[in-house]
C-alpha cells in the first residue's frame, strides 16, 4: 500500500509498505478515505519531534472499515468511520473516573504508533467512532479538530447564553466558533491578527472580530463593555501574547479556557495576574477531546453538529490532495504558519 511517512530528516515521500494485518480480535483494518495534517504534527516533521523514524503520522481521518475482529462489535466491513487517535488504558483511576485525556499510560495512532497518511491502518476497535448516515467521510476526518474545540466547551459548562471569545482563528477556533453559536451563545467573537481568517470568522457567524495588531487589549475591552458579563473565552493561538491579551478582554468573573499549547515560556506582569484576582476569573485547563463514556460527550455532539448541517467545512480546507500532492504540500509548510487544512485524499 502507499504511505506518506516522514524521514528523521524532515522529509515527507511516498513509499510502499505492506498493508496492514489485524492481529488481535479487538482490530480493525480501516481503508483510509481522508487524512488531515494537524498544527501538532508540524513539530514531528520539522523539529524531530516523532516517538520513531520513519513516520507515517496522520491522527484526523476517516475510511471504511475492511475487515474486523471477533471481539468488535461496534462496526462491520464497509461502516464509515472517523479515527479516535488516543488509547487510554482504560484501567489506571483518571479512566476509571472518565479522565481518558488525563491517562499517563496511553497510545495514540498518528504519534506512537503509525498514523493515517496511508491506504489502511489497522487500529484498536476503541480507535474506531462510527459515522452516522448523513456524515460524510470529509466532515470524518473533522472529528478530531472538532472536538478539541468541545471538550473546552464541555468543560466550561457549555457556552448557552454565553458571550463566547475566541482568540485564535485557526482551525480549532473557527470550528469552535460555530459550534459556540450551534450551542447558543449569546454572541460570538473573534480575535486574530489576520484579516482574512477574521473575515472568514464574519462568514462563519462570528458576531463581532477585533484584529489584536490593530486595536489594543484596552480598545477591545471598551468596546464589548455591553458583552461583558457571561463570558466564557478560549484561547487557541497558543501564544504567551494571546493568553495575557485573553487576561486584558476578559469581563467580571468570566471563564477563560487554555486550549493552545505553549512553544515558549510565558512570564505574567504583576499586573496582568492581578486580572485574575480582581475580575475574579476561572482559569479553565483544557487537554485532547475525551471524555465518559469513551470516546465522549464531544463525539456525539460533533455527529450530532455535521447532521445537522451546523458546521461548514469548506472555507477551513486549504487543499486536498492525493499522496504525491500531499507529500509536496506537507514540505511546503516549513517554517510558515498553517492557513487552512491540508487534507490527503486517497479512497472513497
Ligand atoms: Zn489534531
Ligand atoms: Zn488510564
Amino acid at each position: 500500500m502507499k504511505a506518506v511517512s516522514i524521514g528523521s530528516d524532515g522529509q515527507a515521500y511516498v513509499e510502499n509498505r505492506p498493508t496492514p494485518a489485524l492481529t488481535s480480535p479487538d482490530d480493525v483494518l480501516i481503508r483510509i478515505a481522508y487524512s488531515g495534517v494537524c498544527g501538532s504534527d508540524l513539530p514531528r516533521i520539522f523539529h524531530g519531534g516523532a516517538h520513531f523514524y520513519p513516520i507515517t503520522l496522520g491522527h484526523e481521518f476517516s475510511g471504511h472499515v475492511v475487515e474486523a475482529g471477533s471481539g468488535v462489535n461496534h462496526v462491520k466491513p464497509g461502516s464509515p468511520v472517523a479515527c479516535v487517535p488516543l488509547l487510554p488504558c482504560f484501567q489506571c483511576e483518571e479512566c476509571e473516573r472518565g479522565y481518558y485525556s488525563l491517562c499517563k499510560r496511553y497510545n495514540f495512532v498518528g504519534s506512537r504508533q503509525h498514523g493515517g497518511n496511508a491506504e489502511y491502518i489497522v487500529v484498536n476497535k476503541n480507535n474506531v467512532f462510527l459515522l452516522p448516515d448523513n456524515v460524510s467521510l470529509l466532515q470524518g476526518a473533522f472529528f478530531e479538530p472538532i472536538t478539541v474545540g468541545l471538550h473546552a466547551l464541555l468543560l466550561a459548562g457549555g457556552c448557552k447564553d454565553k458571550h463566547v471569545t475566541i482568540i485564535g482563528a485557526g482551525t480549532i477556533g473557527l470550528l469552535a466558533l460555530q459550534c459556540a453559536n450551534a450551542m447558543g451563545a449569546a454572541s460570538v467573537t473573534a480575535i486574530d491578527i489576520n484579516d482574512d481568517k477574521l473575515d472568514l470568522a464574519l462568514r462563519l457567524g462570528a458576531s463581532h472580530v477585533y484584529n489584536s495588531k490593530s486595536e489594543s487589549a484596552e480598545q477591545i475591552r471598551e468596546s464589548s463593555l455591553d458583552r461583558r458579563f457571561n463570558q466564557l473565552l478560549l484561547e487557541t493561538a497558543g501564544t504567551p501574547q494571546t493568553v495575557e491579551l485573553a487576561l486584558n478582554v476578559a469581563g467580571p468573573r468570566a471563564q477563560v479556557a487554555l486550549v493552545g499549547t505553549l512553544h515558549q515560556d510565558l512570564t505574567l506582569s504583576q499586573t496582568a495576574f492581578g486580572l485574575i484576582l480582581r475580575k475574579e476569573l476561572s482559569i479553565l485547563g483544557s487537554w485532547m477531546n475525551y471524555s465518559a463514556p469513551w470516546p465522549g460527550e464531544e463525539w456525539r455532539l460533533a455527529a450530532e453538529l455535521f447532521t445537522q448541517k451546523r458546521i461548514d467545512l469548506q472555507p477551513l480546507i486549504a487543499n486536498i490532495e492525493n499522496p504525491e500532492g500531499f507529500a509536496e504540500k506537507i514540505m511546503a509548510l516549513k517554517g510558515k504558519p498553517m492557513n487552512g487544512k491540508l487534507l490527503m485524499k486517497i479512497n472513497e
